[in-house]
């Protein structure tokens, strides 16, 4: 197993998305501008323009609400709270979209880890990795997440069998916008770190032997 690290910031994270958003909030905003204009001088299938305004405006509503929970005001609510229960209700949520695509979801872990974390937070990096994980996987397969705990530390492994993070994508992971999905908005590893920072937690993406990624989280105890 290769380990590799997520980057850290070139930019200050601010400047990064200052500068994202022009791109990623102008472009759709000057596509349905233009649009429009065509819809105002009368052009013929107007349905098709219709439906390509709406995924335009569904993107900017995607990236302005991730925005939002990225400039929330850090409210910690901290608890010792099971691994296992929050994974459990990240799961539930994410099982419908897992099992569309044939995917099974493994729970490999005990019932006694914890740690002591906001638990709405910690839940959202969970979504967020076990997501990605889903939408990497173009066939049918399994994920596997799992707990292991020492003395010292928990470290949830989350496995995926899709294609694995190539070294141009690593490089990039963690940048705002970043992205190589078509209805992607690349904040979900940002707030990912953002939030296992304030944990004092480490993400670590190891590349799998046979196929597929794993991101592992590392936590103090
Ligand atoms: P988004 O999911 O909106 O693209 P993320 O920040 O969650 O944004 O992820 C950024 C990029 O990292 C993805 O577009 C994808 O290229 C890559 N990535 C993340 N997780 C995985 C994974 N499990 N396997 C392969 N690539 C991944
Ligand atoms: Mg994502």
């Amino acid at each position: 197993v290769e380990e590799l690290m997520i980057r850290s910031e070139k930019m200050s994270i601010s400047g990064q998305i200052a500068a994202g958003i022009a791109h990623e909030i102008r472009n759709p905003l000057t596509s349905i501008k233009g649009f429009l204009q065509l819809l105002q001088a009368g052009v013929r299938h107007k349905d098709k323009y219709y439906s390509i305004m709406l995924d335009e405006i569904e993107k900017m509503e995607k990236i302005t609400s991730e925005l939002l929970f990225l400039s929330k005001p850090v409210t910690d609510d901290r608890n010792i709270e099971s691994i296992k229960n929050m994974i459990e209700d990240v799961v539930r949520l994410l099982q419908p979209q897992a099992r569309m695509k044939n995917i099974d979801i493994v729970i490999n872990c005990r019932k006694l880890d914890s740690i002591l974390c906001d638990r709405t937070q910690i839940k959202q990096v969970l979504i967020n990795i076990v997501k990605n994980a889903i939408e990497a996987m173009e066939s049918p397969g399994e994920i596997t997440i799992r707990v292991v705990s020492s003395e010292s530390k928990v470290i949830v492994s989350i496995m995926d069998e899709g294609p694995g993070v190539s070294d141009d994508v690593l490089e990039k992971l963690g940048e705002p916008f970043f992205t190589t999905k078509k209805n992607g908005t690349g904040l979900g590893l940002l707030i990912t770190k953002q939030i296992l920072d304030r944990h004092h937690a480490k993400l670590t993406i190891l590349k799998n032997a046979e196929k597929g990624s794993t991101f592992q989280l590392t936590f103090p105890k």
